[in-house]
């Protein structure tokens, strides 16, 4: 293929699978940029985030995973601020086009934007070390959206899901051992938070989706809210792949493992009554791990109640 059969290809994918162009966007694929119809009750929420190969995911890495991640760690972003997905753009980057990966990326990419309802409506192909670097945007009502920086002292700190399987896995992958099915799926096909975005507008006072783990991406939400946090280790929702792991193992992947695409968020004690009814109308269940304090920082409590002191923060580029 060359680069605008490969453009062809990938539209088409699109096209089929109804999630390109269309409503919304009188000029797609095909022209210099795209024309996009923002409504005007609405505000546009734009996010950026690349996977590069031997980086955000191991060369072996089936390419419908690839293509499905690139646009769910994308869509994790969109749902932590609780917007309606609406378009992408996609830039990749291959070494060779080689149709039967371009075929299976696509694909994977287009069932889960068939399933967000979000349309590819432009991109760039290159060729280099293999890479994919979308751009969503999604739509929400002025003034809606979750941000990081309404942290209150008193609200509950919450998490969606069981965060520490995809870094469960990839430590299997990596050791040349066979991942747990669930945590494999974890890892290669998280899920975007959407519906539980979407259910926290106006809830919430804080909201994240977990990219670099629990410690680093709780602390982004105190410091830009301003406050801090005590949370129980032992609170933190454990998968049954985790539970067989030293305590000191388990608590690192929980809290630095990363590539989780849960939601972090806060909400004031008084809203916590709805929680099991929101995390069934998300289909995620939902767990309060901590309550944010008004003294800065981050406290995490031993089962015990003596101070935990984590090794590592997180997943950092440069470091
Ligand atoms: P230009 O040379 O003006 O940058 P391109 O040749 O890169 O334009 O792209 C031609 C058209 O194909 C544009 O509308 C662009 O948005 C679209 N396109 C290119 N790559 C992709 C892709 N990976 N996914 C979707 N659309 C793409
Ligand atoms: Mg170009």
């Amino acid at each position: 293929m060359r680069e605008f059969d490969l453009i062809g290809y990938v539209h088409e994918v699109f096209r089929q699978a109804g999630a390109a162009d269309g409503a919304g966007c009188p000029v797609g694929i095909g022209d210099d940029a795209a024309v996009l119809d923002v409504p005007a009750s609405q505000q546009l929420v734009a996010c950026t985030d690349a996977l590069v190969e031997g980086v955000h995911f191991p060369e072996a890495t089936p390419a419908a995973a690839v293509g499905y991640k690139a646009l769910a760690v994308n869509l994790s972003d969109l749902a932590a601020m609780g917007a309606e997905p609406a378009w992408f753009l996609m830039a990749l980057a291959l070494p060779q086009a080689d149709t039967a990966w371009v075929d299976a990326f696509a694909t994977g990419m287009a069932e889960l934007a068939v399933e967000a309802d979000i349309r590819l409506v432009g991109g760039d192909v290159t060729s280099g070390r293999r890479s994919v670097c979308i751009t969503a945007m999604g739509l929400v009502e002025p003034g809606t959206a979750l941000r990081r920086d309404g942290a209150q002292p008193g609200d509950r700190v919450v998490v969606s899901g069981q965060p520490g399987r995809a870094a469960n896995a990839l430590r299997a992958l990596e050791s040349g051992d066979r991942p747990d099915a669930g945590d494999k799926l974890a890892l290669q096909f998280p899920e975007p938070r959407l519906a539980l975005g979407r259910a926290l507008r106006g809830r919430a006072t804080a909201c994240i989706d977990l990219s670099d783990g629990l410690l680093s991406d709780l602390g982004h939400v105190l410091q830009r809210s301003g406050c801090g946090a005590v949370v129980e280790l032992e609170r933190i929702p454990c998968a049954e792949t985790l539970l067989a792991l030293p305590a000191q193992e388990r608590w690192r992947r929980q809290l630095t493992g990363g590539d989780d695409y849960e939601l972090c968020f806060t909400l004031p004690a008084a809203e916590c009554g709805h929680l099991a009814a929101l995390g069934e109308a998300a289909g995620i269940p939902l767990t309060v791990v901590g309550e944010i304090t008004e003294a800065p920082g981050l406290t995490l409590l031993e089962p015990g109640g003596q101070r935990y002191q984590p090794q590592g923060t997180g997943w950092e580029h440069f470091r």
